[in-house]
């Protein structure tokens, strides 16, 4: 079995508090049967030369960092990847402030991950690269002369290519991951928009099943929608409620139900927008004033970003609003927390919560939607609330599918869950679990990876795009 060697921006450091999420969970056990590298930045970042890459074994596997320069953190991470890409990937052009310096720097540093990454390469290594961060990477070692096995896993949504193309100099930067030989993306909705990018935009031919010749080389495209420990989680979830913690929060709520919101403070989430959609349902149902409590929890992200602060004052101003219109000294309709909780406490809340409210205007996959599924009380399950806008939404499609802009529509599906019959609230989670359990997080990576490690020219293992719309 070959090597693995997974690149991400941030690297799942055993034991040194560095966080990688979801991906950590997912991609550590194939490290560890095959035996290989997970390669990245370190998170930290140097006035000037930020020093030689940084090797921790475990395992069979080694976590090699490195730092990075102040211009590089700046123009690479805080510039072109979250101010460039992270918009318009989340489809808001309004919101992109685009700089040639920045993607120079974007470049540079995919170059310097290269540079880095060189030496640790055997042939026979099969690469696995992560998110957008770094589009360019494969270029980099392809022009290095490595012919390794490279994949690419875009963890956010790809817009059309009405969106893309809107990114100055998309031409440079897109076709790039043609150097991938396979691109994976969370729904089917993202591989036809990129699908129809390159068709499109550079002209290129189908291949056999859904491929594209890409000069003498065929690239695949295919999808793989993250997952979450479905039955880990439920189990997590059965022994959390029962915490010291989680009790006292039920106690506090005297009765009343609770709804529940997980988001890191980010545009893309939609907060403002639910929070209006809150105040629309505790006007247009005003029978549920002082019955019920919505707990947003909150921790703040991306704070060196002007519009992260400016998100931050507008959902803490309208929090303040709703709580001053509705709330009694004895009631406070909002509790907003900008406090992170830890993935224990978190199961237990999804648990006790009668629904969740998870309306993001664009998000890649969104696992808070799915790790309250995988919570919940199979008898006596709470409600989700789901924008149709979550790459969650393409699974979970028996929970209250809503648009994050209709306001009145999401006050309408508030009521609705809260007001929702036994029967019906067992039988739409029974069909979510279903989906969820079915696909796990510990088959996702080698789902991936088998799909990668296919010779060309054989049939590919991945389902076939649909055309979009077909949800
Ligand atoms: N999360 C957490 N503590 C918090 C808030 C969130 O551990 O206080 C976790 C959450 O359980 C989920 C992840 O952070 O696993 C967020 O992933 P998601 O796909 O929902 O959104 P992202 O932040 O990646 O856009």
């Amino acid at each position: 079995m070959a090597r693995l060697v997974v690149v991400s921006n941030r690297v799942g450091v055993p034991d040194s508090g560095a966080r990688a999420g979801g991906l950590e969970v997912s991609i550590r056990p194939a490290l560890r049967r095959r035996g290989g590298v997970w390669f990245g930045w370190s998170g930290r970042v140097a006035d000037d030369d930020p020093g030689p890459a940084k090797t921790i074994e475990r395992d069979n596997v080694s976590y090699v960092t490195i730092g990075l320069r102040k211009d590089d953190y700046e123009e690479f991470y805080n510039g072109f990847a979250n101010r460039v890409l992270w918009p318009i990937l989340h489809y808001r052009l309004d919101l992109a402030e685009f700089t040639r310096r920045d993607l120079g720097g974007y470049f540079r540093v995919n170059e310097f991950f290269a540079s880095n990454l060189e030496g640790m390469l055997t042939p026979d290594d099969v690469i696995w690269v992560h998110d957008y961060h770094l589009i360019p990477l494969a270029k980099a070692l392809r022009e290095r002369g490595h012919k390794n096995r490279i994949g690419f896993f875009i963890h956010i949504p790809c817009p059309p290519p009405e969106i893309l193309t809107a990114l100055p100099n998309h031409e440079q930067l897109i076709p790039a991951l043609c150097h991938y030989d396979l691109i994976g993306f969370q729904t089917e909705v993202d591989a036809t928009n990129f699908s129809r990018y390159l068709a499109n935009e550079c002209g290129l031919s189908w291949a056999q099943g859904n491929s594209f010749h890409f000069g003498s080389r065929v690239v695949q495209i295919g999808t793989f929608p993250v997952g979450v420990e479905t039955e880990g989680l439920a189990r997590l979830a059965r022994r959390a409620i029962e915490s010291e913690f989680v009790r006292e929060v039920l106690d506090s709520l005297s009765g009343r139900a609770m709804i529940i919101g997980v988001d890191r403070l980010d545009y893309s989430k939609g907060l403002p927008e639910r929070m209006n959609a809150y105040e629309r349902f505790l006007t247009n149902f005003p029978d549920w004033r002082g019955k019920v409590t919505y707990l947003q929890i909150t921790p703040h992200s991306r704070a060196e970003i002007p519009e992260y602060s400016d998100i931050g004052r507008l959902v803490g101003e309208t929090v303040g609003r709703i709580n001053g219109t509705f709330g009694e000294a004895s009631w406070t309709p909002v509790r907003y927390i900008n406090k992170a909780h830890s993935r224990t406490a978190l199961a237990g809340l999804y648990r006790g919560a009668r629904a969740a409210l998870v309306t993001p205007l664009r998000d890649g996959m969104n696992l808070v939607a799915k790790e309250f599924v995988a919570s919940q009380n199979a008898n006596d399950p709470g409600v989700l609330i789901l924008s149709r806008f979550a790459g969650a939404a393409h699974e979970c499609t028996s929970a209250l599918l809503v648009n994050p802009y209709d306001s009145e529509g999401v006050a309408i599906a508030i009521n609705r869950a809260l007001a929702m019959p036994l029967e019906e609230r067992r039988a739409r989670h029974a069909a979510n679990f279903k989906m969820l359990a079915a696909n796990d997080l510990s088959h996702w990576a080698e789902r991936f990876l088998a799909a990668l490690e296919h010779p060309p020219g054989e049939a590919v293992v991945v389902p076939p795009v649909r055309v979009a719309g077909s949800r």
